[in-house]
């Protein structure tokens, strides 16, 4: 049977230590880092994503501040708000959440926010650095899944992992860090997406899966062999009558299947979400401390 791989209590841990170091900060009369959150529009999981995000500043002791517009501003008025964080000295980090209204350029949004305050790490400056292994953000959930395999000690080197879904904020990055000539790192990666024929060919010889495509139970245990590490990034949203929201959390690893036959597996909920979290607040610390 599979030992769960605990985000939960691993971000706590995480989140701790960080609110520990603020503690000394305030002590030594230091600046207390500060992260900025921009959200366009009042989308509801986009509205909840950024008051986890704000919350989770307050419990470690970070200052934080949320600017709110309304979908229909115009990318000029969010690229010169965005300059007006850049210049506020106080403020290390700045985050805008995504989706934006379909008007506004991603490319040019994250672009615009200064590297060294870029804490998502979706500035190209940032991704170039992370292929070239350079100190940088690692975008939070990718990072926060380092994290976690290099808490429970997962052996990377030399194993094939693959990944499904080849997004900028995921799969593209996940595939990068564990190729990476480090630890965890040193992987065979095959980065499988939409157009990959029968990915079961190469999930069945993977030691290590990382599942990121957004498709519920997509991974079934059929497609893994014994022992392997399986990482589930997805969240999906599927209507369940059981539950007051109307709603259940679901993954893209079909759990009851693959659990049986992994060394490893992460649970949704309660895997990578609570460590994307936890790494956001570790990069705004970086960014506080300008080691990046
Ligand atoms: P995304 O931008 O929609 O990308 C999905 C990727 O999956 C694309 O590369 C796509 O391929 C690929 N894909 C789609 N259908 C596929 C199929 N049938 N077979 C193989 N590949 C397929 O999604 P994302 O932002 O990376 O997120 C992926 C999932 O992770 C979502 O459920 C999201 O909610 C979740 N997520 C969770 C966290 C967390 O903190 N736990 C953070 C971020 C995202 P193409 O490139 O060919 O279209």
């Amino acid at each position: 049977m599979a030992i769960l791989m605990d985000g939960k209590q691993t971000a706590e841990a995480i989140r701790l230590q960080i609110a520990d170091e603020v503690v000394e900060l305030k002590e030594k009369g230091k600046k207390i880092p500060h992260l900025a959150a921009i959200l366009v529009g009042h989308d509801g999981a986009s509205l909840t994503y950024v008051t986890h995000k704000v919350k989770d500043c307050e419990q470690v002791g970070f200052k934080s501040t949320l600017l709110r517009f309304d979908a229909d501003i115009t990318e000029d008025f969010l690229l010169d708000q965005i300059d007006k964080v850049n210049d506020n000295h106080d403020i290390d980090g700045l985050i805008v959440q995504l989706p934006l209204p379909e008007h506004i350029s991603v490319e040019k949004v994250t672009s615009r926010i200064l590297p060294q305050k870029d804490v998502d790490g979706f500035h190209p400056s940032n991704v170039g650095k992370m292929v070239k292994s350079q100190p940088t953000f690692i975008s939070a959930t990718p990072f926060g899944i380092v994290k976690l395999l290099e808490h429970y000690k997962i052996d990377t080197k030399g194993k094939h992992c693959v990944v499904i879904g080849r997004s900028d904020i995921v799969g593209t990055p996940m595939s990068i860090l564990l190729s990476r000539k480090t630890y965890p790192g040193d992987c065979t990666v095959t980065l499988c997406h939409s157009r990959t024929p029968d990915i079961a060919a190469f999930t069945r010889s993977a030691d290590i899966i990382v599942a990121a495509l957004g498709i519920p139970e997509f991974l079934k245990g059929d497609m893994v062999k014994e022992g392997a590490v399986v990482i589930d990034v997805g969240i999906t949203r599927v209507p369940d009558s059981s539950k007051k929201s109307g709603y259940s959390l679901t993954g893209d690893v079909k759990f009851d299947e693959v659990s049986p036959k992994c060394s490893y597996i992460t649970p949704v909920p309660g895997g990578v979400g609570p460590m994307t979290r936890a790494s956001l607040l570790l990069n705004t610390l970086l960014a506080s401390k300008k080691i990046v």
